[in-house]
């Protein structure tokens, strides 16, 4: 992996340390003297991670990660403070200026470069959601004013642990504000990542009755673990296991003895974290369906059709099975819109795409073609068959009418339906629609109310 590292140090020797011990590892290398320094050079080089002195005259380590964290441009950028400090206290007050991490000086390479790459990693995996979700704004689909996220977040926390002392003192320290479980064998930890969607997870690497790290590892490749901030227990000097943890991909860790507001503070940085992602991972599944989905019916709409129909015809082709395709139109619907106005227009549509909704099998694609004209393609179905589910429809849709909320209270509506088969080999997603077409166009003059299919 490679990327690019800005690192900040009031004395020459430690940057050029820092950056050839960097450079060798072939990450690219800036540098900044000062804390204004430092801002201006992340404004300018867009760097992926900080490496932050705390000691520097004018403005210290603290005030320049707050400065970066406080503008919302920058404040994903994950900054590892570079420090002589290693008090507990220390570590709080960086952690409350919105440091990811800490390396104690002389800073020792293993730990560096665990540090680096797997802050990195993360960005990435934030910076392809951040990009999405730009994307979503920019196309009108999300609202800029809803990325705001929660200071101080609390959450489900599950601690794997197996001694109850340890488990009695972290209780003790992250509640009432969280809500806390703790289990203490491999088993009963994966039933509780599937069944209580934990918001946060505390693992021990010194358990005595089996392997954190095993633990992480499944974790990491479970669907409900992937996301799931993990926070590991080590004991000091285990630099092994550590650096193992982080490589797979564990968030942050802590060592025994554990002080109280550390873990508090590291909790909270993590709950912030996985929030923020939680945000932008469905504001992308959001804009995703807002993209693909008719507004006003809840069906798919045109766009996706026509992106899908021709992967469904090919597929049909390939596996040598059938494919139908029905286009379907209200009769004398401009008379609905005249007569009563456009929004019972528009209940009458809905009404009507919940009833092709409730017709149709789970693989068949229903879409709104356009105004009062609906589509369903159905695969693996011939036409005679298409052709009798039409006829339902057209008689259900004829039998019942469609309630609105004016005077009289229902209306009586009719359709007519078009049907084309997919032609084999050489059919294109342009003739069968044009064939299916054809034969709506048919039903229509031949008197409406009525389902034609296009001869083979
Ligand atoms: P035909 O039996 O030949 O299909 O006659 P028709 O009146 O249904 O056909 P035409 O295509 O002339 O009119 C369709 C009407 O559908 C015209 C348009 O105002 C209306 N329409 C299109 N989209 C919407 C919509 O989203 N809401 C409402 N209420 N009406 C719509
Ligand atoms: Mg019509
Ligand atoms: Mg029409």
């Amino acid at each position: 992996m490679t990327a690019r590292v800005l690192v900040v140090d009031d004395i020459l020797s430690n940057v050029k340390l820092l950056e050839a011990k960097l450079a060798a590892e072939y990450f690219e290398v800036s540098t900044a003297f000062s804390g204004l320094e430092a801002l201006a050079k992340i404004e300018e080089h867009h760097p992926d991670i900080v490496l932050l002195d705390v000691m520097m005259p004018g403005m210290d380590g603290f005030e320049v990660c707050k400065r970066i964290k406080q503008n919302p441009k920058t404040a994903h950028l994950p900054v590892v403070m570079v420090t002589a400090l290693d008090q507990p206290a220390d570590r709080v007050a960086g952690l409350e200026s919105g440091a990811d991490d800490f390396l104690t000086k002389p800073v020792d390479d293993a730990a560096l470069f665990a540090r680096v790459r797997s802050l990195v990693r993360l960005k990435m995996m934030t910076d392809e959601l951040r990009m999405r979700e730009e994307t979503g704004q920019s196309m009108g689909l999300l609202d800029p004013a809803q990325t705001l996220v929660d200071g101080s977040p609390t959450g489900r926390i599950l601690v794997i642990e197996d001694r109850p002392e340890s488990v009695a003192w972290f209780k003790a320290a992250l509640t009432p504000q969280n809500e806390v479980v703790a289990v203490d064998s491999f088993e009963e930890a994966l039933v509780c990542v599937r069944g209580n969607d934990p918001d946060l997870i505390v693992v021990s690497l010194g358990l005595r009755s089996f392997d954190g790290l095993r633990l992480c590892s499944q974790l990491r490749s479970l669907p409900e673990g992937r996301n799931v901030p993990i926070l590991v227990l080590v004991s000091e000097g285990d630099r092994r296991k550590l650096t193992q943890a982080l490589e797979m991909g564990v968030n942050d860790y802590l060592t025994r003895p554990v002080d109280r507001n550390e873990l508090v503070a590291r909790i909270r940085t993590q709950l912030r974290k996985k929030r923020y992602s939680d945000h932008l991972r469905q504001n992308m599944q959001l804009s995703i369906e807002m993209a693909i989905t008719d507004q006003l019916t809840g069906l798919h709409n045109r766009r996706y059709m026509a992106r899908h129909l021709d992967t469904l015809i090919a597929n049909a082709e390939k596996s040598a099975k059938p494919l139908a395709f029905l286009i379907m139109d209200i009769d004398h619907f401009k008379s609905v819109n005249d007569t009563y106005g456009h929004d019972i227009g528009d209940e009458v549509l809905r009404e009507f795409a919940s009833r092709i909704a409730a017709n149709v099998r789970g693989i068949d694609l229903a879409c709104r073609y356009g105004g009062e004209e609906f589509v369903v393609v159905m695969p693996d179905t011939d036409v005679e068959f298409a052709a009798a589910v039409a006829e339902r429809l057209r008689r259900s849709v004829e039998a019942t009418p469609v309630p609105i909320s004016r005077d009289p209270g229902r209306l009586n509506i009719t359709i007519s339906i078009g049907i084309a088969g997919s032609a084999g080999a050489g059919d294109s997603s342009e003739q069968l629609l044009h064939r299916a077409d054809q034969a709506l166009y048919r039903a229509k003059r031949e008197g409406r109310n009525r389902v034609i299919a296009a001869a083979a």
